[in-house]
């Protein structure tokens, strides 16, 4: 981030009394924890904010502060409209829909397609909400201890628990800052990264069973039927991703979640030394290079079929 945006970030943010902060549908910790970080950010500044999330807070993150007030909706006219941890403004849903265009986006997603008036774009930063908290630190911005507790679970849910290729020193060493701030690492890693409802590990058994192997490539799919039957309620595949790409000798693994209104989510993980990213961008998605999705029109079966293709390709190096 220059300095430059970094100044008009925070001239912007002064001068605005209403501000509306929003992300991503389906979203993950990084986009909660962006999302309830900055709020909480511009609400000590004595700023009005209203968080919103098209799909709500996933139960999984119930437990941070200022969960219960982010809403599904945006209400009225705002003066700032700051999206973050978001790659494309398609991912935000119908919540700006006569609110306006955004002003601001803040994120880490090298696919983003800068869709903003001042777009803070850092593909380096482990996690929107190292963004975030630099950004506070750089403009001398209030930090708590619920901020930090926001944003440490951001930055542990983008690293896997700090695990990822991309964890650099800057980042562990944000979140020692965030830990002495007072946020709780250990409750905050086994809340978001550890915990799983008996749904959704009765989920992961559908996903299991039908799990398959070809040439390092490992995929499986869940249905409506199989959240029905799992009684799970979320949209997603409650990180069943992360349970295929733990497989030994494999490259790359896809999760296929079929979802209302005919379209299917598609998840990809692969290790270092491939770009899945760009087999989600031929979708309609995007994502980072060992971790990305896209959202495909079609039945599970046909998307499984195109997507499957596409990835081969990807592996053999003709992607
Ligand atoms: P996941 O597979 O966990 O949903 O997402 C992996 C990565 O891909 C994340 O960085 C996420 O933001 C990105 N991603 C997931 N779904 C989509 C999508 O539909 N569109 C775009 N542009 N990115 C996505
Ligand atoms: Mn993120």
């Amino acid at each position: 981030m220059n300095k430059e945006k970094i100044q008009s970030f925070g001239d912007q943010v002064q001068r605005a009394e209403r501000i509306l902060v929003i992300s991503h549908t389906r979203p993950d910790g990084d986009a909660v924890g962006s999302l309830i970080g900055l709020g909480l950010i511009l609400e000590e500044m004595g700023k009005e904010v209203n968080l919103v999330l098209e799909d709500g807070i996933p139960k999984v993150f119930h437990h941070l502060p200022a969960s219960d007030r982010v809403f599904r909706e945006s209400a009225g006219v705002y003066d700032l409209i700051v999206v973050v941890d978001c790659s494309d403004i398609d991912r935000i849903g119908n919540v700006l829909d006569d609110h306006g265009e955004p002003d601001i986006n803040i994120d880490h997603h090298p696919t983003n397609t800068r869709f903003a008036s001042l777009n803070m774009v850092q593909e380096d930063a482990v996690a929107t909400v190292e963004m975030i908290y630099d950004l506070a630190v750089a403009l001398s911005l209030p930090l708590n201890q619920p901020i930090a507790e926001a944003l440490l679970t951001g930055l542990i849910t983008d690293s896997l628990g700090f695990r990822t290729s991309n964890v650099s020193p800057k980042a562990l060493r944000t979140a020692a800052k965030l830990q002495e701030l007072g946020a709780d690492l250990p409750t905050l890693y086994r809340k978001a990264m550890v915990e799983k409802s008996i749904e959704a590990v009765r989920y992961w058994g559908l996903g299991l069973a039908k799990i398959q192997l070809e040439d390092r490539l490992v995929w499986t799919s869940l249905s409506l039927e199989d959240r029905k039957l799992a009684d799970y309620t979320g949209r997603d595949d409650a990180d069943l991703i992360n349970v295929l790409s733990t497989i030994k000798d494999t490259d790359i693994s896809l999760v296929f979640v079929e979802q209302t209104k005919g379209t299917v989510k598609v998840s990809w993980r692969a290790q270092t030394g491939f770009d899945v990213s760009k087999t989600a961008i031929q979708f309609g998605g995007g994502g980072h290079k060992p971790a990305a999705g896209a959202e495909v029109k079609g039945n599970l079966e046909r998307v499984q079929e195109e997507v499957l293709k596409a990835t081969r390709e990807t592996l053999t190096g003709r992607g």
